[in-house]
């Protein structure tokens, strides 16, 4: 062996090189069920509305959270891998509650194709859940339960898709409960309808047969209103949720008392109304370095809206002017709500069809930050985006960084309770424990 060359060590070297690659090169590509992993030294935000754990550990094995909380008083399972994330927070995935995941004439790319890539921006930008409240098309509707049953099925590397299918409608109290039947043959995770204070609405008897076949069903409501007397009525009929804000005037307390007495959540989407306005001349966030990393999906609509004429129509419509003044009071009903101590859901309606300019996984962050400009803290708007969101789609696996709950997490390089602009600092998203 004294005589080996130097070639023939290099062969050596690399032969054994390849044989260690080989070992684990599968084990860094991905984590193996049952390989635990321990994120060590990291703020910690569980989703619950607690003060923040400083100097935290999670453990994480199979895709779940094993244990979290103090690393004085987490135990890291011998022969886990640790990750040091010192300096960094953690907090789970944020969900939101009214988005769309739908067909959508503005983009280039076939209907799947499209919806994927939906589902990719929010997961890049730390959404790790969305709730799809209303698909566009039977076939995209069809499209959305099988990405679902995908995901249910271990894909884990994109958002997890919950979705109410189409709005269930009727012109009779008879056919709003077919609409609700189909729905419900079809699996869909809930069922949203729309009140748009409009002649040719639904009437309560009609809309309240909607609720009621879905209450048989045990499948949840979710109303799409603009006004106070609406959102009362719907709430009468036994709906869940109301997922626009009340913007005609302030809410009252009758309104409040229904909501608490029945659980009623409340999912502003404020970003909703700011998409109205926002493009009558290119807002100032286009040139934003967070945004831009979203342009894959945003582009298009982005040429779209850089249209002077279509720029000069929203300045010239009354329509979208009106909302600015809706927006205020949007804002002013928030915080009323959320001092009343009514159930906040974090929302935002991206991505809803042929809407522009509502951007998947950027928007979030916005809306985050319109809650705190709107009155809440940092922590009520993040608690929810995280916690309270979960416990108002009823998604007991998510929401929170708790033993047994799905570890989708998102860790930032920078403290969002000193400043809920920080959410954007992101360093890393994790869907069922694996790192995106
Ligand atoms: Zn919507």
């Amino acid at each position: 062996m004294t005589t080996v060359s130097i070639g023939r060590r290099a062969v050596c070297a690399n032969l054994l090189a390849a044989a260690i690659s080989l070992i684990f090169q599968p084990l860094q590509a991905q984590t193996p069920a049952g390989a635990t992993v321990a994120l060590t030294g990291a703020r910690l935000i569980d989703g619950t509305g607690a003060a923040a754990v400083e100097n935290a550990t999670i453990v994480i094995a199979s895709g779940r959270i094993v244990a979290a909380g103090p690393s004085a008083s987490v135990t890291v399972p011998a022969g886990a891998t640790r990750i040091s994330m010192a300096g960094k927070t953690i907090l789970p995935g944020l969900i939101n509650t009214h988005g769309h995941v739908t067909v959508d004439d503005n983009t280039k790319l076939p209907m799947r194709e499209h919806m994927l890539q939906v589902l990719k921006a929010y997961a890049d930008y730390g959404v790790t859940a969305v709730v799809s409240l209303g698909s566009s098309t039977l076939a995209d509707e069809a499209e959305g339960f099988r990405i679902r049953e995908e995901q249910r099925n271990g894909i884990i590397d994109r958002t997890r898709l919950i979705t109410a299918g189409m709005n269930a409608i009727g012109k009779t109290p008879e056919e709003a409960r077919a609409s609700v039947a189909r729905l419900a043959s079809v699996k869909a995770d809930l069922i949203k309808y729309h009140i748009n204070g409009r002649p040719d609405d639904m009437t309560p008897d009609i809309y309240g047969a909607l609720v009621d076949e879905a209450k048989k069903r045990n499948l949840m409501t979710a109303v799409h209103i603009f006004y106070l007397k609406d959102a009362k009525l719907a709430i009468e009929k036994g709906t869940n949720h109301i997922v626009h804000s009340v913007r005609d005037q302030d809410v009252d307390q009758e309104l409040i008392a229904a909501m608490k007495r029945n659980n009623v959540a409340y999912v502003p989407t404020l970003t909703r109304d700011l998409s109205v306005f926002v493009y009558e001349t290119e807002p100032a966030f286009w040139q934003e370095a967070f945004f831009k990393k979203g342009m894959y999906r945003y582009q298009t609509e982005v040429d779209i809206l850089k249209d002077p004429k279509l720029q000069m129509e929203t300045r010239n419509s009354a329509a979208a002017q009106s909302i600015k003044k809706a927006l205020q009071q949007a804002n002013r009903n928030l915080k009323i709500l959320s001092d009343a101590g009514v159930l906040i859901g974090m929302g935002t309606d991206t991505s809803s069809p042929n809407d522009l300019g509502r951007w998947p996984g950027y928007f979030e962050h916005v809306e985050l930050e319109m809650m705190v400009q709107a009155g809440l803290t940092p922590m009520q708007a993040l608690k929810a985006a995280t916690g309270d969101a979960a416990r108002i789609m009823k998604l007991d696996q998510l929401g929170t960084i708790a033993p047994g709950k799905a570890a989708d997490l998102l860790v930032l390089n920078a403290n969002p309770l000193t400043n809920i602009r920080n959410t954007r600092e992101i360093d890393s998203v994790w869907i069922a424990g694996k790192k995106l």
